[in-house]
């Protein structure tokens, strides 16, 4: 009898040992097949959330104007304003998001600047200030290296009262001027004062004004792209180019230009197809408060432990 009963349990153990391998070679496979699905759903599940946040989202909080950009941002400034009211009329006519710098001299300026703000345009004082070279008329009432810091404040006091609704300055001509730190001192504590942003145009490559600004805890940026150093269609054409380059690889860009009937003509199309390209066109106090949280915001973007 035993090795008949032997025999029966010697099948049933390969059958229980077979059936053993069987499960777990399904097993393995379907964890195997779950982990693989799940690591292809990662990134997507990521890319999702960061659709979902767009752009530095720990920056949202900081843009103060309500405004959550959505893909890179973009503030244009168009200056030179007030002078040819036909002019700034077509920048004024420019999607409001475009902010506008006025001249304080035009007789026009006043009006002109108060109905850009009603219309929803950020207001900027293009302050003049002493270019490097005499050829350059920087125009009446400008500051000049030199003037006592009594008489520098008093002319940024008069070009502030003629530009209502203003929100910050930046600088008309001063290559001269932004590269002298004692000259740029009254400048920057009266618009600590006035809680008033600097934009530096950048008129010249190592201007120091971006530096005081920061000694009197006035938030700054610089212009990124002159969109009209060359005027012509093609120019401005290419530096739009390279604005949305800049705004793509940085998050954020600032470009100036002039009411020049290239640069309006450029502008109009371009502020059509802008939010169809991704970017978001913010006014500019906007970016520069960006700027200011960039490198905050790119640590809170790293990884745990990087
Ligand atoms: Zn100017």
């Amino acid at each position: 009898m035993r090795p008949h009963s032997a025999r029966p349990s010697f099948f049933a153990l390969h059958i229980i040992l077979g059936m053993a391998v069987c499960f777990l070679i399904g097993f393995i496979a379907s964890v195997a097949w779950a982990s693989g699905t799940e690591a292809g759903a990662t990134p997507a599940l990521r890319s999702s959330l960061f659709d979902y946040f767009p752009a530095r989202p720990s920056l949202r909080s900081d843009t103060g104007s309500g405004i959550a950009p959505r893909g890179p941002a973009i503030a244009i400034v168009i200056d030179d304003l007030g002078s040819s009211e036909a002019r700034t009329r077509r920048a004024m006519a420019l999607p409001s998001a475009v902010t506008l710098s006025f001249l304080p001299y035009p007789v026009a300026t006043p009006a002109l600047a108060a109905e850009a703000a009603r219309d929803g345009h950020e207001i900027l004082v293009h302050v003049p200030m002493q270019p490097l070279s005499a050829r350059h008329n920087p125009g009446p009432m400008a500051l000049k290296v030199g003037q006592s810091p009594e008489e520098i404040t008093r002319r940024l006091l008069w070009a502030l009262s003629r530009v209502p609704d203003h929100k910050g300055v930046n600088n008309h001509e001063g290559s001269r001027f932004t590269l002298d730190r004692a000259a740029l001192e009254p400048v920057m504590q009266t618009l600590a004062e006035k809680n008033l942003f600097f934009l530096d145009s950048r008129t010249i490559g190592h201007s120091k004004a971006s530096l005081v600004a920061r000694a009197y805890d006035v938030p700054t940026a610089g212009r990124d792209v002159f969109l009209d150093d060359t005027i012509s269609a093609s120019a401005v054409a290419r530096e739009l180019g390279n604005l949305e380059r800049q705004a793509r690889k940085h998050g954020i860009a600032i470009a100036i230009g002039h009411p020049h009937d290239v640069t309006m003509a450029a502008l109009e199309r371009w502020t059509a197809a802008v939010a169809e390209k991704g970017f978001t066109l913010v006014p500019v106090s906007t970016a520069i408060r960006m700027e200011e949280a960039r490198p905050t915001a790119s640590a809170a973007l790293l990884p745990s432990g990087s």
